[in-house]
């Protein structure tokens, strides 16, 4: 049996940055990077958004050039599946039967796309964005689409959408709740998205369910919506989540639910086992202390090297600020902070200049900004979510006052 000191499970950003962090700390352990999918560590954000729409090649979304894994003794174990954990032993099992032990194991595995439950799910056309390879399919199909129906109003689906209306595809979007980005962002970001989208001929459906998906010869033609309508499509995207990789661990006997329960260092509850990126369940200081997973890059990369120093014997808790970016059209937004729990949306500057910013306010105190088009308010921003800065309501719509003044006050 094969044996690594560090055995990483999940070569996305949270294990392709663990394996990195390694070797910047100098350690000269053994370590592996295992996953599933063929290519080594790639981007993902891109999936939705450059890559998709052909502006940025895959060589150019890798998170290191091919050769800088062997050149760092990394071993890059690709196409392989764990199915089971044996913290006992200290060892993995593989889809092959196979066996790796470990010293430490790094679980990051992500999550896989959540599936609409409904008839014809599984029909020809009927996409996920979550790989490469779904995307890739998509893209091999492009030529011969001409409606698409993206379901979830979320970043992925508004993303793909803005990608699919630039090639000039008839584009509508079905969100369950009454407004895009119901879970992520207020109530203005929500109706300024729609209004870019519907601006753009996208058709935004909101409060409307799906009823079953209709197809011939095994590809899908169709969406029939709750209230009775058929909508045409040769092309339909899921974007409604995910569900945390988790099931091998929680099989082991890992604390978890909602991804698995991880401590401050990124342990989970077995032995020599840490969980890193959008499969871990946080308390997170930045949601006034709520057992959270996140699902960003910044969240992937700070934790895992929370629990790379933790390894080493370090005792860096995580207390990372969020942050986040959804490209779509012209439009560029960036977040700092959870918004989660806000008892007020100030707007920041004039909506229809489309540079402007959310500030979230809870108690008073400045929790998260949406930023579109001001990477400056972003920038300074931080320092007013950081500190829980206390403002009013009035001094922070006043776009004339930079950001900073109120952080030094
Ligand atoms: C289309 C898209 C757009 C996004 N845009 C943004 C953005 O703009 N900004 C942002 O901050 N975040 C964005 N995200 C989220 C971000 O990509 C994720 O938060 C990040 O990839 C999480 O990293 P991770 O390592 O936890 O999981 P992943 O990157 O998903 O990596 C997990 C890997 O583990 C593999 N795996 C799973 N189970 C097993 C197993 N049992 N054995 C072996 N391998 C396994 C998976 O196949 C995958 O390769 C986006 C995500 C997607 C899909």
């Amino acid at each position: 049996m094969d044996r690594y000191d560090v055995l990483i499970v999940g070569a996305g950003h949270a294990g392709a940055q663990a394996a990195v962090m390694l070797r910047q700390q100098k350690f000269e352990g053994t370590v592996a990077l295992l996953g599933d999918e063929p290519e080594p560590p790639y981007e993902r954000p891109p999936l939705s958004k450059d890559y998709f729409s052909g502006e940025k090649p895959f060589e150019r979304i890798l998170i290191r050039p091919a050769a800088f894994w062997g050149e760092r003794n990394v071993d890059l174990l690709l196409n392989r599946r764990v199915t089971a954990v044996d913290p006992a032993a200290h060892s993995v099992t593989l889809s092959d039967g196979s066996t790796i032990g470990y010293g430490k194991l790094i679980w990051a595995t992500g999550g896989s796309p959540r599936r609409i439950s409904c008839a014809g799910s599984d029909l020809a056309g009927v996409h996920s964005v979550r790989t490469r390879a779904d995307v890739d399919k998509m893209m091999d199909e492009l030529a011969s689409t001409t409606n698409v129906v993206v379901i979830g109003g979320g970043y992925i689906g508004l993303e793909a959408a803005a990608v699919l209306a630039k090639f000039g595809k008839k584009v509508t979007v079905l969100e369950a709740l009454d407004r895009v980005l119901a879970r992520v962002a207020g109530e203005p970001l929500s109706r300024f998205y729609e209004a870019e989208h519907r601006a753009h001929g996208v058709d935004v459906r909101l409060g409307i369910g799906v009823d079953w998906i209709e197809g011939k010869d095994g590809h899908v033609t169709g969406v029939h919506l709750l209230d009775g309508e058929h909508l045409p499509a040769d092309m339909v995207i899921v974007g409604i989540g995910i569900i945390p990789a988790v099931e091998p661990l929680l099989a082991a006997g890992a604390q978890g639910g909602n991804g698995v329960d991880v401590d401050g260092y990124c342990r989970t509850s077995l032995p020599d086992i840490y969980a890193v990126g959008d499969c871990a369940a946080h308390d997170n200081d930045f949601a006034a202390g709520a057992h959270i997973r996140l699902e960003s890059v910044q969240n992937a990369n700070d934790q895992a090297n929370v629990a790379v120093k933790h390894i080493l014997g370090g005792e860096d808790v995580y207390h990372s600020v969020p942050w986040f970016w959804s490209n779509q059209y012209d439009l560029r937004l960036q977040t700092v902070g959870l918004s989660t729990g806000h008892d007020q949306a100030v707007v920041r500057g004039d909506i229809a200049s489309r540079s402007f910013s959310i500030v979230y306010l809870k108690q008073g105190k400045v929790i998260a900004l949406d930023c579109v088009n001001a990477t400056k308010d972003y920038v300074q921003g931080r320092a007013l979510v950081l500190g829980g800065i206390a403002v009013s309501a009035e001094q922070i719509a006043n776009a004339e006052v930079p950001l900073k003044s109120l952080a030094a006050a």
